[in-house]
């Protein structure tokens, strides 16, 4: 196949690996610069200029957005859609996956345990909409925040209120959500591709620190998952219109607690950590599904 990545960074170690696990399979592979598209809308036919030049044909394309540019690189995967070019993940779900609010209301529709999370907008309401999800201490999440970043645990009431005035007095939107205590400063994340799970690992946070993000100091290992925890992971991604994700889920006391689902996962820590080709797994699903593709049961 001919298959196009989608990204800024060509040399950043996820995009080298895709390549790479590309090439190997003797497949075409271009790096593409999300930014470099232009979407013209004027011909009859939908279709993109790259560089200044008219895209040639794709089989498949790859995208890996980053959280800056959603926008932009959603409506370039739009019109890839439109041009028929496969696409594991569509503009859909990775709008849907990058806003921490609407990801939480779409999977809470289908029966997915996730933390108890509450959204408020006046400070009036934040003391019971805190109660609601068990009291202090609690969890303050920035709605677009990455990597740990924007992610507070407010020990009591107080403190509580006040990071979310102050969050709100800059215009951030915040989540309440239930401090899941008994998931220790651990959190797994499963590499979903396709209809199952090809690769998790265990993040456990540094000495005190409740985040395990490994940009926060946090270490991985290699775990077997639960059936419970597999069908989490891929039904929380399916339902997010997502072929490729990373799920993070916290280990609660009656299973799974779905965090966050990952449109770009990031495959060097899951890759060190398992020593499993996940590269090679997401190009072989993208090959299988140009070559046979799913037939859209809506559709028959
Ligand atoms: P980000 O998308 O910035 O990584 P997350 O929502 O995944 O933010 O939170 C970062 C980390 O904080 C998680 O990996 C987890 O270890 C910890 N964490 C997040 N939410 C909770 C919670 N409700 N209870 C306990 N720990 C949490």
């Amino acid at each position: 196949m001919k298959l196009a990545i989608l990204s800024r960074s060509p040399r950043a170690y996820s995009t080298q690996r895709l390549r790479a696990a590309a090439l190997d399979r003797g497949h075409e592979v271009k790096v593409l610069n999300t930014l470099r598209f232009a979407i013209d809308l004027s011909d009859d036919e939908p279709d993109l200029q790259y560089r200044g030049k008219q895209l040639s044909h794709y089989d498949a394309v790859l995208p890996r957005i980053g959280s800056s540019i959603t926008y932009f690189g959603t409506a370039v995967v739009r019109q890839f859609e439109q041009m028929d070019v496969y696409t594991p993940n569509t503009s859909y779900g990775i709008a849907n996956s990058r806003d921490k609010l609407r990801a939480t209301q779409i999977l809470s529709r289908h029966n997915i345990e996730m933390p108890a999370t509450t959204f408020v907008r006046d400070r009036k309401d934040v003391i019971a909409a805190i109660e609601r999800v068990g009291g202090a201490p609690v969890v303050i999440k920035l709605l677009e925040g990455t990597q740990g970043i924007g992610v507070i645990l407010a020990p009591t009431i107080k403190v509580a209120e006040a990071i979310i005035e102050t969050l709100q007095s800059t215009r951030q939107n915040v989540l309440i959500q239930r401090f899941v205590k008994e998931s220790k400063g651990r959190d797994i994340r499963a590499l979903v591709v396709g209809d199952r799970v090809v690769a998790a690992m265990r993040r456990t946070a540094q000495g005190d620190e409740f985040r395990s993000n490994v940009h926060r100091g946090g270490t991985v290992e290699r775990v077997e998952l639960d059936e419970a925890y597999e069908e989490a992971a891929v039904r929380s991604a399916q339902i997010m219109g997502l072929r490729v994700a990373g799920v993070d889920m916290l280990e609660g006391r009656r299973g799974p607690l779905v965090m966050e689902v990952n449109s770009s996962p990031g495959l060097q820590g899951i890759e060190e950590a398992t020593k499993l080709d996940v590269a090679g797994a997401i190009i072989d699903y993208v090959d299988n599904q140009v070559a046979f593709p799913e037939i859209d049961v809506r559709q028959r």
